[in-house]
This record gives structure tokens, sequence and C-alpha cells, in this order.
């Protein structure tokens, strides 16, 4: 489990997090959704223990992630947006040298992801296209198996049916145990994949909850009217996406885009709503 408590954290004179509580349990594939410079980034960075809190703690397994214990550097893994890579580097050389540090790494397990993601393991980077990189990336960081696997905007740079394979491969992960966390701002690329679903704005978290939860809670009403009471609505195929808050209406499909637009106009009625 990651249990980060009371954290705060600030970059010289940008605060980024105020007294922020969060909690990841194991096992799951948690979205971290936020507008651009929200601090996405700079969390994962935390959890992975390359940044400090300013205050408060961040503990994976009960050790605090900036001690950067042995065991703890074994267990995470923390595949950044962009990585420099040298010339004359490959998908393989990346992996065999990062799996040197990971002691459940999967050889046969990147060569698999690799060909299901068509991409040439032994081909240089510098050969290959931005989409290309990024997914070879994704297989050597999937293939190190770690516990905890923090994913940091890992559909940028990705075409349409790559974005499809990028969701099916993380999608076969569920039920192995591992924890992903995927940081977006392109929400929509992590339809159906996430769950739970952190918002994170100003300086603070605004959501964390199950996609049950959330459904309990709220109600995605797909064609007919416009509601006035509608926390957001917008114009789609057959009329009006509603999003309301679910008084006793059953259950309905989450529409993330709708979900996220309707949390980040509806702060304080959503932070009570999920207490
Ligand atoms: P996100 O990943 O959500 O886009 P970041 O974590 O990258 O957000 O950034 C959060 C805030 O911190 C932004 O305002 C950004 O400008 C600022 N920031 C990020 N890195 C640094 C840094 N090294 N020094 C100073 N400010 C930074």
């Amino acid at each position: 489990m990651i249990d980060i408590k009371n954290f705060s954290f600030a970059y010289s004179k940008t605060p980024v997090f105020d007294n922020i509580d969060l909690q990841f349990e194991k096992g799951s594939i948690y979205g971290l959704l936020g507008e651009n410079g929200v601090g996405k980034t700079t969390l994962l960075k935390v959890i992975s223990g390359l940044l400090k809190p300013t205050a408060g703690s961040c503990e994976v397994e009960g050790r605090k992630s900036f001690d950067r214990e042995p065991e703890f550097l074994e267990s995470i893994f923390l595949l950044p947006d962009e990585l420099p890579l040298p010339d004359s580097a490959t998908p393989e050389r990346f992996f065999n040298e990062m799996a040197v540090f990971y002691p459940n790494q999967n050889l046969d397990m990147f060569h698999h992801l690799a060909q299901e993601l068509q991409i040439d393991p032994s081909r240089k980077f510098k050969e290959m296209s931005f989409g290309q990189q990024k997914k070879s990336l994704l297989a050597g960081a999937l293939a190190l198996n770690t516990d905890y696997l923090l994913l940091d905007e890992p559909t940028n740079g990705l075409d349409i049916p790559s974005k499809a394979d990028f969701r099916r491969i993380l999608s076969e992960r569920v039920g192995t145990g591992q924890t992903i966390i995927i940081s977006t701002h392109q929400v929509k690329d992590v339809e159906n994949l996430i769950d739970p679903i952190i918002i994170i704005s100003n300086n603070s978290v605004l959501l964390n909850a199950s996609v049950e939860r959330i459904t309990e809670k709220l109600f995605f009403e797909y064609g007919g009217q416009q509601r006035p009471d509608a926390l957001y609505s917008e114009m789609m195929p057959g009329g009006f996406l509603n999003v309301l808050v679910n008084d006793g209406m059953g259950e309905s499909q989450i529409n993330i885009e709708g979900l996220f637009n309707a949390v980040l106009r509806n702060q304080s009625t959503v932070r009570t709503m999920f207490v």
C-alpha cells in the first residue's frame, strides 16, 4: 500500500500540494487525472522517492519513499513521460540494463509484450518514431514486473491503434497483484481501464473513489434533454450527456470526460458527496 499523510510539497516558491492524504491499495490500476501543471508528475516522483515531501510523509509498504531503501527500490518503477535515450540504445539493451536492479524481471514477458506491441526490441531507439519508443519503454517497464509501476502520461504521442494496444496490455495486468498508477490529462485514453479514479486540482485531491462508488453517487444519463440540475452537461449524438447526483436512479456507465468536468466544476459539492 502507498500511504501519503498530511503531505505538502512546494518547489521553492511554487506550492503544489497542501496537506493531502491519499492511499493507493495494492493490486489496482489507478488513474491519476488532472489538468496540466496540477502536480501529477511531482506526486509520482515523491512516491518513487525522487523528491522529498516538504511536510508530511509518503510511505510504500511502511517504508518512507525518500529513504530509498534497497527493498523499496526493487519494488517500484517510474516510467517518465520522456526519457533521454542514448543514440546507440535499443529496447533490448535498455531492458537488460534495468533488469539487473529488479529481481522479478521477466525477459520472456518483455519479448511477448514487444511482439504484441509490434516493436522490434533490437532496433535502435533513434530509428524509431516517438510512439514506437514509447511502446518499447512501456513493454520494458511492465516486464520489470515490480509491485508498483508508475506510468507518467504513457499515452502521449501514441496513435489511436497504439492507444487501444496500450489499454489491452494494461487491462491484462488486472488480477496480477501489481499496483499501477497511470497519470494523464488525456482522460479518454484510460476510460474503462482505471479503477479507482483520482482527480487532483488546486493543490488537493478532489476525488479518490472506485468506479462502483462513483456510480453509486453519480448518474450518467445519455441522450435526451439538457437537465438544469445536472452537475455537468454536454451535447452528444442523440441528445445530451447529463452528469447527475444519483438519487436512487440505479447504475450507469461512467463517461470519464463527463466525470472529470463535473468534478472540476463542482469541487465542494463533490468533496462533500464522497467524504
Ligand atoms: P503535471 O504533471 O500535473 O503536469 P507537474 O508535477 O509537472 O504537473 O508540475 C506541478 C507544478 O510544479 C507546475 O506549476 C510546474 O510548473 C511546477 N514545477 C514542476 N517541476 C518544477 C521544478 N523542477 N521547479 C519548479 N517548479 C516546478
